[in-house]
C-alpha cells in the first residue's frame, strides 16, 4: 500500500497538494486519432506536466503512483 508520504516530493502536485495523476496518452491519442508510441504516459495534475528524463526513474514514479491512486 502506497502512502501520499511514499511519493516523492517532486510528484505532489504544487497547486492542489495531491500527488500527479498517470494520464495514458496512449489511449488518449486513439481517441483524438493520433498515433504515438505504445505504453506512452505522462505524469500531470492541474495543467501541470511533469517531465523525467531518466525512463526507470519515469517508470518506476508511474508504477508508484498508479498504486496509490488504485
Ligand atoms: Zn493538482
Amino acid at each position: 500500500m502506497i502512502q501520499k508520504t511514499d511519493i516523492p516530493d517532486f510528484a505532489i502536485c504544487h497547486r492542489c497538494g495531491e500527488p500527479m495523476k498517470v494520464i495514458d496518452l496512449t489511449a488518449k491519442a486513439k481517441k483524438l486519432g493520433f498515433h504515438v508510441v505504445e505504453g506512452s504516459f505522462s505524469i500531470e495534475c492541474c495543467d501541470f506536466q511533469l517531465s523525467i528524463d531518466d525512463d526507470d526513474e519515469a517508470h518506476c514514479l508511474k508504477n508508484m503512483l498508479l498504486a496509490y491512486h488504485n
